[in-house]
């Protein structure tokens, strides 16, 4: 699980798991035939992916990517700041930028 953006639907959030079939043909198909079921068993948990949790692509990249960050500030500019500008906030607080302050002090 991590934060994801995808590039069908524009959802930002958590990916999900998403497993291909039915639980309902996988317990009748144990119910009447045993080796079909456990096939069938063995290929949902094979073909088990991460993907968008809205639109059930796999068409997600890792939001802090190069390639998310991309895609985040050319189509959701507005989720971009939401997700992006607040941590860069927080470095405008951080030491490194009040050190850079003083020294421009001491400078002139
Ligand atoms: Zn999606």
């Amino acid at each position: 699980m991590s934060e994801i953006v995808c590039t069908s639907c524009g959802f930002t959030g958590e990916s999900s798991a998403v497993t291909k079939g039915s639980i309902g043909t996988e317990l009748v198909l144990w119910l009447f035939f045993l080796i079909p079921g456990l096939i069938y068993s063995i290929w949902r948990l094979s073909s088990k992916y991460e993907a968008c949790p809205k639109c059930k692509q796999n068409t997600i990249i890792p939001i802090d990517s190069p390639m998310g960050k991309k895609f985040l500030k050319e189509n959701l500019p507005d989720q971009y700041s939401a997700t992006f500008e607040k941590k860069y906030e927080v470095n405008k607080n951080g030491l490194a930028w009040k050190l850079g302050k003083l020294v421009k002090k001491i400078v002139k």
